[in-house]
């Protein structure tokens, strides 16, 4: 340590709500904005302050930024999603889109497209409305939102895991990150969630809401893959079912439900349509007993079904009904599911009785998968719950607990569906808390 450091690392006395501590203290700038996680939402948010013209120090435990960028759709980046405000809040729960109405306002999916393309980056939407960067390289958003951040002066520290924030008198203090206590007025706390652990998101920031007063709702997997019992057969593993509608049942009823593709992996069932209802199984297996349910045919009733099976018997009658079958479904997949019903799959279709024609429909429209055995948390996209969205006032993303605290993106509890509304909601919560805490920083002096 030179003279200059050890000058700067004084051992201070801080009066905090659990006692007195000691650290060493971080040279930082006066009235600076300390900004604790370097995802979406940190990166906009001190993107947002530095524009104004506050002085940001962001802290970020890995070793770089944008890690869950960098992995967002296959690789490609999934930035955001097409349409208006209010489109994109749709794809919402009715109590996120109450909370994130003034966010997705105030930044638009317009606006982070317009930002990245000062860096050069252009963007278009696919046919289901999920925004790309054309050249599909998240490795090039990156570079953009760094650079955003390095010319407007963002000091960035990283490996700076915050293991605890620190208050005096209902307002933030500063934070402690190992022996060192960085001083902080206004802080914004951008942790993420605590699902894909190994990109930093161990939920440390759910543990500090906890502790600085705010209540959490039970986090839960979301856009998750999902273990059912009977386990998928090994030799199923990368089959998929496409455009097939999958429900999750309780007391015999659907209660969420998704229409796109499934895929059997060695976890169990994975694929947009299993992600889109983790997040409801996750939270019913409290409650009780679940189970999957799949419609391979949405959209066409029993009738329509049963009629088109018997064309199908009727062009190729001497074929056996697991090969007809085989036209409309995997073959490992008909085969399990003729043999639950004790169906001979080897039969030819002009001696196939009414009664197990009228049975297979049955199981065409309404196959029982399983029941729901795991929602694996630390595989899911997003992590739900997180903190109560009431602790937060929405137009300001300012802590109603804790002065000079601010909270955006995943830490929230907020979990969008697939196609770039989760990225989107981190910008724009970011946004509106990098710009509040500027406000607050510059009424101040
Ligand atoms: C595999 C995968 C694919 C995805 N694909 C898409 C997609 O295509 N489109 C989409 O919209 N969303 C996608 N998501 C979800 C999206 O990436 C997240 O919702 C979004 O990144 C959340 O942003 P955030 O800034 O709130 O949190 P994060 O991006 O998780 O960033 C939090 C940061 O805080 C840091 N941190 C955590 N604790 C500490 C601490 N104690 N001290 C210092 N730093 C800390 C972490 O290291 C991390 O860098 C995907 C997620 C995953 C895992």
């Amino acid at each position: 340590m030179n003279g200059q450091e050890k000058a700067s690392r004084t051992r201070i006395g801080l009066a905090i709500e659990v006692g007195i501590v000691y650290f060493h203290l971080m040279p930082v700038a006066e009235n600076h904005i300390v900004v604790v996680g370097g995802g979406g939402a940190g990166i906009i948010a001190s993107w947002r302050a530095a524009s104004r013209g506050c002085p940001v120090l962001l802290l970020e435990r890995n070793g770089r930024l944008g890690t869950k960028i960098l992995i967002s759709g296959g690789g490609k980046c999934n930035i955001t999603h097409d349409g208006s405000p209010d489109e994109v809040l749709s794809g919402f729960t009715a109590e996120e889109r109450r909370f994130l109405k003034h966010a997705l306002h105030r930044f638009t999916n317009r606006n982070i497209l317009d930002l990245l393309e000062t860096g050069g980056i252009t963007a278009a939407p696919r046919a289901n409305g999920r925004v790309f960067p054309v050249n599909g390289i998240a490795k090039d958003v990156m570079r953009v939102l760094s650079g955003l951040l390095v010319n407007l002066g963002v000091e960035i520290r990283f490996h700076q895991r915050v293991e605890e924030l620190l208050l005096e008198g209902g307002r933030v203090r500063g934070v402690k990150t190992g022996e060192s206590f960085i001083p902080a007025r206004h802080l914004i706390l951008a942790t993420g969630g605590a699902s894909y652990p190994q990109t930093g998101t161990t939920g440390d920031g759910f543990l500090m809401a906890e502790q600085s007063g705010h209540r959490l709702v039970k986090v839960r997997a979301a856009l998750a893959p999902i273990r059912i019992r009977p386990t998928i057969p090994g030799d199923w593993q990368g089959v998929a079912i496409r455009g097939g509608c999958l429900s999750v049942v309780q007391n015999g009823k659907p209660i969420a439900r998704w229409t796109d593709d499934v895929l059997f992996t060695h976890e169990g069932l994975s694929g947009p349509a299993t992600l889109e209802v983790s997040r409801a199984a996750a939270l019913a297996r409290e409650t009780g007993p679940v189970s999957l349910r799949m419609d391979f045919f949405p959209g066409k009733e029993f009738q329509t079904v049963d009629e088109e099976l018997q064309a199908l018997i009727r062009m190729q009658p001497g074929r056996m009904i697991g090969t007809l079958l085989g036209q409309w479904l995997p073959n490992r997949i008909v085969e399990r599911l003729l043999r639950s019903r004790a169906i001979d799959p080897e039969q030819r279709g002009h001696a196939f009785p009414r009664d197990q024609r009228r049975l297979v429909v049955r199981l065409l429209k309404e196959w029982e998968m399983g029941a729901v055995e795991a929602v694996l948390l630390e595989r899911g996209e997003v992590t739900a719950g997180g903190v109560a969205l009431g602790e937060v006032d929405p137009r300001t993303m300012e802590s109603r607990r804790v002065g000079g605290l601010y909270l955006c993106g995943e830490i929230l509890d907020i979990a969008g569906p697939i196609g770039g509304y989760n990225l989107q909601a981190a910008f724009s919560t970011g946004f509106v808390a990098g710009d509040t805490a500027a406000s607050r920083v510059q009424n101040a002096t």
